[in-house]
């Protein structure tokens, strides 16, 4: 058996099929030596150090897809693979930004609040909300949940126009300039991977682009948003609405921003259905074990080539 050490949470059906080939070390006790394999999350990742006192190990099976969690170059100089869970989950993300996109336009929140307290009884009608219909979507990733995203809303809107670093052959109108595709778009939806490269690159400027009509929706990470930035722009109105699915400093979310009405608030559930996250596990699981039969992995992070 060779040993594997767990890091965050995993389903019993995972715990399961690890168990078969491997010893199941809990991060509170664990013989550093022996460990070859790590599972991990992309909410809990791998402290630096941990990776640099595990001497043996071999390989990391990140259970999500966004893996800014893990030092891939400090990985990579020990010798160690990094896997990760793309593709399975494209579809529910995309699903998750439609439904912050209607909960903004159509107040689904307020109106929910308004229906349950009694207020259409004493107060009459609720307030009318903005319709979503021939909006510009603007999509800042385009990649492969990115690319889900225009699928969800194509049918819906014809008006889809994205910034990623390089230009892609889609039918989309190409931005190299985020200001500018902010200031093209209704609503600005974040969807690159997190970490240094993404830091802030939704700023206050292009939050000012996206102006008082523009809605921001966020499921990518928080870093990718300066969220002072963000918390003022939504206070100040100078920016519309935000739906928004993480934050800087999870699962702390600001209390300025719990205040606002202009904004709906999710707990990074952007993949967290019974049936994506079963599928995520499945593929976290079979590559730590692929990796343990001939040290490949199925969905190797891009870094590795
Ligand atoms: P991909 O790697 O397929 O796509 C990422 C896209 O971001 C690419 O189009 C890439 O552009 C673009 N990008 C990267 N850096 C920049 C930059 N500096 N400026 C502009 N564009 C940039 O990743 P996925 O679509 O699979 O996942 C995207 C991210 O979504 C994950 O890394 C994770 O952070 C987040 N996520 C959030 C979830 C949630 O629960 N809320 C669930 C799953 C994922 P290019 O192609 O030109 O390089």
């Amino acid at each position: 058996m060779s040993d594997l050490l767990q890091l965050g949470r995993i389903s019993d059906d995972m715990r399961e099929q690890l168990a078969r080939v491997f010893t199941i070390h809990s991060p509170d006790d664990f013989p550093a030596e022996k460990i070859t394999h790590v599972l991990t999350s992309s909410g809990v990742g791998i402290a630096r150090t941990l990776m640099e006192g595990l001497p043996n190990l071999k390989a990391i099976s990140n259970y999500g897809v966004g893996y800014d969690a893990i030092d891939i170059d400090a990985a990579t100089a020990q010798g160690i693979i990094v896997s990760h869970t793309p593709n399975v989950l494209n579809s529910e993300v995309a699903t998750t930004t439609v439904m912050l996109m209607l909960m903004c336009y159509r107040e689904a929140l307020r109106d929910d609040a308004w229906a349950r307290s009694g207020n259409w009884e004493t107060s009459g009608a609720a307030p009318l909300t903005r319709s979503a219909d021939n909006q510009t979507i603007g999509i800042l990733g385009l990649g492969r949940i990115g690319q889900a995203i225009a699928d969800k809303f194509a049918p819906w809107t014809p008006k889809i126009v994205y910034h990623s670093r390089t230009k892609k052959d889609v039918p989309y109108p190409y931005y190299d300039n985020l200001v500018d595709m902010a200031a093209a778009c209704d609503v600005l939806v974040c969807v690159t991977p997190g970490g240094s490269g993404t830091k802030n690159i939704v700023n206050a400027p292009v939050l000012e682009a996206l102006g008082p009509q523009g809605t921001l929706i966020n499921v990518s990470r928080g870093s990718v948003v300066d969220e002072p930035a963000l918390i003022t722009a939504l206070q100040t109105k100078t920016l519309g609405w935000a739906g928004l699915d993480v934050f800087e400093n999870e699962p702390a979310i600001p209390q300025a921003l719990r205040d606002l009405s202009n904004v709906v608030l999710l707990p990074h559930v952007g993949s967290a259905t019974v049936e994506t996250r079963r599928a995520m596990g499945q593929l976290a699981v079979d590559n730590v074990i692929q990796h343990l039969r001939d040290g490949t992995m199925i969905t190797a992070v891009p870094e590795h080539g």
